[in-house]
């Protein structure tokens, strides 16, 4: 079988590795990272998997989100046992002072009304108290989209390892590409030759792609024992938007914040402050909810806020996952296998 030399062991890397080597393709993984590293935007990332509720942030992709989606099922499913696709739904509501957001988020969602799987569930006070109620303390109405899901980007991560290492992969960690070309992979000590090779660094990929930039993204994660969510909540406000995403055992992910500035140092006071306080204003409990980790990275983005793919004989490039790359690399891990044919000859 061809082999294939992958330089970047993010979640595209992975992904694709995984869809690779299950065809039977010979695989190479190269990271400048460990393989329980940190540095890719994955580590960072909440894990949603939701085309609808972000129909406004990336309305250029959400077909391409709702194919995604539906290739989380059978990627979830030969992670079985490593990996909990939660179909939790999402849940977005607005502070009462601010239900014009609500409705302009709603009339966005109607403007797409073609796409008919974008319709949201309106749920009065009494549909909210049931589905949630410790949200109905705060909010009268909300809109419910029951079709969103989500996962722990560190368990999908931890379990492509995993599984690649079963299956024989060979990983290079510790190990940064310093030249990639067509069929050669270059690391500091060694050049290496492939039938083809796929670029997949993200942001270590900058100089391949015009016009690429890095957009800043911090994240807060709270242990929060007074607090019982079972979905994923979107807080509407005028200036920011948040999101709440549910870990087992009362762990909750509050994000994100999104700034323009390729600077991955530690989160802001401004934003801490800012994600920290819309979290309990959306539930008491995280009053008393203890702070586990603050993490910040930025996310790999093309100037129409895209993926792209780059294709020539022995080499294929994948970039630009920008805010949706875990929801994303199934799908583009698919492209880019469609476009081996060609790259192998
Ligand atoms: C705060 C935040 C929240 C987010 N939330 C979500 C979300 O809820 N849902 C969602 O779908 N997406 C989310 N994202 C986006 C998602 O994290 C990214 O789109 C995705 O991680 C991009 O995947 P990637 O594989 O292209 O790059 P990465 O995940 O960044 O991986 C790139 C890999 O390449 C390696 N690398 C870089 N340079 C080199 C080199 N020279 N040699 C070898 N290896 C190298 C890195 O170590 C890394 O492992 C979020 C991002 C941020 C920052």
């Amino acid at each position: 079988m061809p082999s294939i030399g992958i330089a970047g062991a993010g979640i595209l890397g992975r992904v694709l590795a995984w869809r690779l080597v299950q065809a039977g393709f010979k695989v190479s993984l190269f990271d400048s990272d460990s393989k329980h590293g940190n540095q890719g935007a994955v580590w960072t990332a909440a894990g949603m998997l939701t085309p609808h509720t972000e129909l406004e942030a990336s309305n250029a992709v959400f077909e391409l989100e709702l194919s995604a989606l539906s290739r989380w099922t059978s990627l979830a499913e030969s992670l079985t046992g490593l990996v909990t696709l939660n179909r939790g739904g999402c849940l977005v509501v607005a502070h009462p002072q601010d239900t014009a957001s609500l409705a302009q988020f709603n009339q966005v969602l109607q403007h797409h009304a073609a796409r008919a799987s974008a319709q949201a569930e309106h749920l009065d006070y009494a549909a909210l108290k049931d589905l949630q109620p410790e949200l109905a303390e705060r909010f009268r109405k909300a809109l419910w989209f029951p079709q969103e899901q989500w996962v722990n980007p560190h368990e999908v991560m931890h379990a492509l390892a995993t599984k690649l290492l079963e299956a024989g992969v060979e990983w290079h960690e510790s190990s940064p590409i310093t030249t990639l070309s067509a069929y050669t992979l270059q690391t500091p000590h060694h050049t290496y030759t492939f039938d083809c090779v796929v670029d997949t660094r993200g942001l270590g990929a900058k100089e391949a792609w015009q016009g690429f930039r890095g957009v800043r993204g911090e994240v807060i994660e709270v242990f929060a024992p007074e607090v019982e969510l079972n979905c994923l909540v979107r807080l509407l406000h005028p200036r920011y938007a948040l999101y709440i995403v549910p870990r087992p055992h009362h762990h909750y992910v509050i994000g994100a914040t999104q700034i323009e500035s390729e600077d991955s140092s530690p989160i802001s006071v401004r934003s801490a402050l800012e994600l920290l306080s819309a979290a309990y204003s959306i539930h008491s409990g995280f009053a008393e909810a203890r702070i586990v980790a603050l993490r910040t990275n930025c996310r790999p983005t093309l100037p129409d806020h895209a993926p792209h793919l780059q294709v020539e004989r022995g080499l294929l490039r994948a970039n630009g996952l920008y805010r949706h790359g875990i929801l994303l690399s199934p799908e583009i891990a698919y492209q880019l296998e469609q476009q081996l044919e060609y790259a192998l000859c």
